[in-house]
């Protein structure tokens, strides 16, 4: 089993670093929260001072931060300057393509290997060890990261060179939140027409308008299987996070010259979400705000 260094145990690396653990792996844990590395001791990971004694020593070196400032400090302040030279480098955060694609060159001249292994799935699949992992980076290190990886996910995709993992999760999420804004809309336009919802939903999850938003995470309480909108909008995956993506994916867009009018008006859409007090909910809850007999002070 090998040495693993696990740096920011939050919401989401708590539970990929205990499943780690779980598995047999060494796991040395660094995260600013004193409450973190309490959890994770519980969890069977050893806390550590300082994310460069996490780093030193481990055979794989895994990151799971908020955004790419983080990532760009921590591996340049301690990951760069102290792993061993045969590690393999992997950031599960979901940050930038550029930084993505600076810190991995950083880390090639300095002759280290590093991916960039963001996920799709929430808290929960953290904790149970079902995450999705988008790589980005050489064969070789995909292959060296996929058997640390299994341990955490269901299923390990190499997307291609480094910074292709990034662009698949940013792609993937602009197409999931413009697609859920286009059911919120249409079941609040289905009900203004009259329609009974659940069998709206049993025509449309039958023809041509049938998404992975409206037949598996439909946001209308009580139609379709059990969604975060059959628990008050409460838990799932949040509307800041959906709208961090969003603002990810367009700066992509901006960044690439790529013309993308839904990504841009689904960023509006959460953005003005999150200002009316929206950015805990789900990010199914943006049915609220487009169904306008939402009082945005209730919240809920
Ligand atoms: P979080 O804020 O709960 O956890 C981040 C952790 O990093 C915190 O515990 C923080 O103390 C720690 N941290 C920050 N700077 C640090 C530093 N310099 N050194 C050590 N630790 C540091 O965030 P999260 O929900 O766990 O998300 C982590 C990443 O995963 C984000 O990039 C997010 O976009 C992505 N993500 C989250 C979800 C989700 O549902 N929460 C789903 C998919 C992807």
């Amino acid at each position: 089993m090998a040495k693993i260094a696990f740096i920011g145990l939050g919401n989401m690396g708590g539970g990929m670093a205990a499943n780690l653990a779980k598995a047999g792996h060494e796991v040395m844990a660094f995260d600013l929260s004193q409450d973190a590395l309490d959890r994770a001791r519980e969890h069977g990971c050893t806390p550590v001072a300082d994310a460069a004694a996490a780093v030193t020593g481990a055979e794989a070196i895994v990151t799971m931060l908020p955004a790419g400032k983080h990532v760009a400090s921590v591996y340049a302040d301690s990951v760069i300057p102290n792993a061993d030279k045969s590690a393999i480098l992997i950031d599960c955060s979901t940050i930038d393509v550029d930084t993505a694609r600076s810190v991995e060159k950083q880390a090639a001249d300095a002759g280290l290997n590093m991916v960039d292994a963001p996920v799709s799935g929430g808290i929960a699949a953290a904790d149970a060890g079902t995450l999705t992992f988008m790589v980005g980076g050489s064969e070789d290190g995909f292959a060296r990261a996929q058997p640390i990886l299994d341990k955490m996910g269901k299923a390990v995709i190499h997307a291609g060179d480094a910074g292709a993992g990034q662009a698949a999760k940013i792609c993937n999420n602009m197409l999931l939140g413009a697609t859920m804004a286009a059911t919120a809309e249409t079941f609040a336009l289905a009900e203004k027409l009259g329609l009974d919802l659940q069998t709206f939903y049993d025509i449309s999850s039958k023809a041509s308008g049938q998404s992975w938003s409206m037949t598996s995470y439909c946001p209308v309480p009580g139609v379709g299987p059990e969604t975060p909108a059959d628990r008050g909008y409460q838990g799932g995956f949040a509307s800041a996070l959906m709208l961090k993506d969003l603002k990810l994916a367009m700066d992509a867009a901006k960044a690439s010259g790529a013309y993308t009018p839904m990504g841009g008006e689904a960023e509006e859409l959460y953005q003005r979400f999150v200002d009316r007090g929206g950015a805990g909910l789900d990010f199914s809850a943006i049915i609220k705000m487009i169904d306008d007999s939402w009082d945005p002070d209730k919240k809920g």
